[in-house]
């Protein structure tokens, strides 16, 4: 089959690797109809979250059911699937509560699995013609008939729109109060629909780039521009000096400035000074355990200066990690399928696995318009 692999630091190929095939009864064979390029691939396109050569990439994928094992009792052959990018067994400690970013099965010695991953165990990604998926009854989220109607909708079910959601869950987010979004890739954008979603209040999303902003403003949120000054500053004048409710992170430990030099903890205290005493903060963008490359001491060990004291004497309070997609999926795909929410809205690019390395070039780059690209293989 065709796959998008890893070759080293900007350099991915389209090649021809094996076939995905069953290999536990448990397993489901899934023909992939969309898969997504996603900012976290990008930390493995730039060598950043270095993956082994040949491993194809691709974590947010969707498809139609080609083959199942024999111990599968639910999906079946011909049933279009999103699958969540946690690759969870659904009967670990961690999975039985709902908590299957954490899985304790899937990745021995780690908790958590992903396709198309470093670290996230041996699953190959779903940038390809097929994919394997393990656990497939409980890893496969059926979607309803007008699955390839809406399939660049139900296409954002598997991270982005789920992860975007967590982070307004992380953040404690109400109806009716206001929440301050760092970034506006498409993680960001997702939580800023989520909030808009759920009733916020104004959801203000801090950015630089004009195209990403603009899609925040399509569905009515206040863009922010850290390089017109101090994004704290912008965002206690609009709220009269009293700062956010809630705030989420959607950057990461790449974060840069407005003059382009990575300072890994620059989102994370702009929500300390931005955030009002008691609030909440949720962090979604990724923050790794060691990056020797990174040009900040603190980050080459995975350290943060953070302002804790200011933290602690607001009584804020904060939570991380990865998004538990099926703690979320299921509803959201409800709202896509009942009319009340268009998360495709973001995709910039269809284009097919034969462009990937161009279009990983581009959005690598933050080309202008280069927002999200879903690939059909
Ligand atoms: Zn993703
Ligand atoms: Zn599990």
């Amino acid at each position: 089959m065709k796959a998008l692999v890893y070759r080293g630091p900007r350099e991915v190929e389209v090649t021809q690797m094996p076939d995905a095939r069953i290999e536990a009864p448990t397993d489901v064979l899934v023909r992939i109809t969309s898969t997504n390029i996603c900012g976290s691939d990008l930390h493995i396109y730039e060598g950043r979250a270095p993956m082994e050569d040949g491993k194809a990439i691709g974590h947010e994928n969707m498809g139609e059911v080609v083959e199942i094992g024999d111990a599968v009792v639910r999906v079946k052959v011909g049933d279009m699937v999103s699958l969540p990018f946690n690759i969870a067994c659904g009967f670990c400690t961690n999975c039985e509560r709902g908590l299957t970013a954490f899985c304790l099965t899937v990745n021995p010695g780690f908790a958590g699995g992903a396709y198309g991953y470093p670290m996230m165990g041996p699953y190959q990604g779903g940038q390809a013609e097929f994919l394997r998926v393990p656990f497939g009854d409980v890893n496969c989220l059926r979607l309803p008939e007008d699955a390839r109607e809406k399939e660049a909708d139900y296409a954002m079910l598997a991270d982005i729109w789920p992860t975007g959601w967590h982070g307004t869950r992380l953040a404690g987010l109400r109806p009716g109060e206001n929440v301050a979004i760092f970034g506006s890739g498409p993680v960001g954008l997702m939580a800023a629909l989520s909030a808009q979603v759920q009733g916020a209040e104004e959801v203000f999303v801090v950015d630089r780039h004009p195209d990403r902003l603009a899609l925040a403003e399509r569905i009515g949120a206040t863009p922010i521009d850290d390089t017109d000054g101090p994004t704290a500053d912008q965002i206690l004048e609009r709220t009269k000096g009293e700062g956010v409710a809630r705030g989420i992170e959607a950057v990461g430990w790449q974060a840069h400035d407005p003059q382009g030099h990575e300072v890994p903890n620059s989102t994370i205290n702009d929500l300390i000074a931005s955030v009002r005493a008691t609030g909440g903060i949720g962090v979604l963008g990724v923050f790794v355990p060691e990056d020797p490359q990174s040009p900040d001491e603190d980050m080459k060990e995975g350290r943060l200066t953070i302002d804790w004291g200011t933290f602690f004497t607001k009584g804020l309070h904060l939570g991380c990690g990865q998004a538990n997609v099926k703690a979320y999926n299921r509803e959201l795909r409800d709202l896509v399928h009942a009319g009340k929410a268009q998360p495709g809205w973001i995709v910039s690019h269809h284009l097919p696995l034969d462009e990937a390395p161009e279009a990983y070039r581009h959005f690598d780059a933050r080309d202008e318009g280069w927002t999200k690209v879903v690939l059909h293989p």
